[in-house]
């Protein structure tokens, strides 16, 4: 059990911003930004492969409206929204989470990519597999 299940059974104390039945929305205890927020289905799922579509939609349902929340906490009209699937990829509580991060100069996410152009004839290789895999479910 995660400790993200343990809060939705009460078991641990969060700062609530918002819950429905689907959906729990709180303050994450280390922030990067004033704001920063969880925003969590009730579904015990570790990644969002795993979720279901109704978990799934319930989140992007309440998504802009505790996106709008945090913003105004923070006093900023821009923000990150991030999620990590997997310990490879960052993820530390296995259930699956979105972070709202509040962003200014002073605080927030720092973007740290390493793009590439796509090579000739990749896009076309990606495609086939990935097309296949969406059509197939
Ligand atoms: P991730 O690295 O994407 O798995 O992020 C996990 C996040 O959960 C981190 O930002 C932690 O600060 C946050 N976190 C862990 N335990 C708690 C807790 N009890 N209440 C609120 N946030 C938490």
């Amino acid at each position: 059990m995660s400790i993200f299940s343990r809060i939705l059974d009460g078991s641990i104390p969060c700062h609530r911003v918002y819950e429905d039945d689907l959906t729990l929305a709180f303050l994450d205890i280390n922030p990067l930004a004033p704001g920063h927020t969880l925003v969590i289905p009730k579904e015990a799922q570790a990644t969002v492969m795993d979720l279901s579509e109704k978990s799934a939609a319930g989140i992007g349902r309440v998504l802009p409206r505790i996106t709008r929340a945090a913003c105004a906490a923070a006093g900023v009209q821009e923000c990150n929204i991030i999620q990590n699937n997997g310990a490879g990829a960052g993820q530390e509580v296995m259930h699956v989470h979105f972070h709202v991060i509040p962003k200014s100069s002073e605080f927030g996410l720092r973007k740290q990519w390493t793009p590439r152009p796509l090579a000739d004839g990749e896009a076309e290789e990606i495609l086939r597999i990935m097309q296949a895999s969406v059509e197939q479910e």
